[in-house]
């Protein structure tokens, strides 16, 4: 069957434009969470998981980025044809490609940075430069990365804020500044590998199993590399939460707020929570687990609570109950080694 079209953004009340957007001298598609359909025919749902092999064309003096590993790329005239395929199911939203005047760096490495061949420097150093013992931190909390291979895309133009796809993180230039508001985001981006891309929710409902397990990836690697502690950083975020509005349910915080940062806190304090109450053996076994389990496919809020009470044998009702369907805000537990 032949499809044709001319991509563009979509608007859709309540919900940030998505899809295909033109950048200053590129095209930078962001879709989550419904832009899919801007550029290819899908049912743009999370649980419609597909394998796929994409071939774009673009003028050859531009860089075509696109989740996936590389099969082939070839230069016909004026015209370059990239072909990527990714093995590993995908959800729609996820399926992103990157088109900018970039270069490659660093091509041998775990993680291949795209970017404008003017940046660099110590910003540039700080933010992405690290990204290879994050990877490695990570696979050693989270288990292996469920990937082939990681992509960093650098736009020229800066951006509002950062997006994962699976396979490749996109960032604006104005995160090479090094400085902590940026490097956490890159952490963030390559955590939802985990979190988000392999392990994709069934419901947009269930938005926090992405952006609170993303956030306490952040707090886990401020700990690592030797920044605040992630004890620091949730008390610190407790602190703020509880000074703002009680009317977000993070099991289901609606469309409006889905992308509130109150999802993001309050899901990473959720998972503070638990690992206070189970102790950092079985939370982690848990994180891994999860991937282990759950990678390749979709998983609910309910499969998370139950996993949780498998691998730690305790009763873990109240404490989700009152993270993740109660709208005041509970207080920390006390740490199991205490108790
Ligand atoms: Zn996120």
């Amino acid at each position: 069957m032949k499809y044709a079209g001319s991509p563009g953004v979509l608007k859709v009340r309540d919900l940030d434009d998505a899809g295909w957007e033109e950048l200053t001298d590129g095209v930078i598609v962001a879709a989550q969470p419904h832009g899919a359909p801007t550029r290819f025919p899908c049912n743009d749902r999370p649980s419609n998981k597909a394998t796929y092999a994409i071939t774009m064309a673009a003028p050859s003096d531009y860089y075509v980025a696109m989740s996936g590993r590389s099969v082939e790329t070839r230069r016909r005239g004026s015209v370059t044809e990239w072909t990527r395929e990714m093995p590993q199911p995908m959800a729609p939203y996820l399926a992103t490609v990157q088109i900018g005047r970039y270069e490659a760096r660093d091509p041998a490495n775990d993680v291949v940075v795209i970017a404008p061949p003017d940046l660099s420097g110590d910003g540039y150093d700080a933010s992405f430069g690290r990204q290879p013992a994050m990877m490695e931190f990570f696979e050693s909390k989270f288990g292996p990365y469920p990937f082939d291979d990681y992509t960093v895309v650098v736009t020229d133009d800066p951006l509002e804020i950062p997006l994962e796809s699976q396979s490749l993180s996109t960032f604006g230039r104005n995160f090479a500044s090094g400085e902590w508001s940026a490097v956490r985001l890159v952490a963030h981006e390559l955590s939802h590998q985990w979190f988000g891309n392999a392990v994709t929710l069934s419901d947009w409902r269930d938005i926090w199993l992405h952006e609170g397990f993303a956030c306490y990836a952040e707090w886990l690697w401020s700990e690592e590399s030797g920044l605040d502690s992630a004890a620091t950083r949730a008390a610190h975020f407790h602190d703020k939460l509880s000074g703002l509005d009680r009317d977000l349910l993070l099991a289901d915080p609606g469309p409006a707020l889905m992308f509130d940062d109150r999802v993001y806190k309050r899901g990473a304090l959720t998972l503070h929570a638990l690992r206070l109450t189970v102790g950092d053996h079985d939370f982690f076994d848990i994180l891994r687990e999860w991937v282990e389990r759950f990678g390749g496919g979709n998983a609910t809020t309910a499969d998370f609570e139950a996993l949780a009470a498998e691998i730690s044998g305790e009763p873990l009702g109240t404490l989700f109950d009152s993270w993740l369907r109660g709208l005041s805000l509970p207080a920390l537990p006390p740490s199991s080694s205490q108790r």
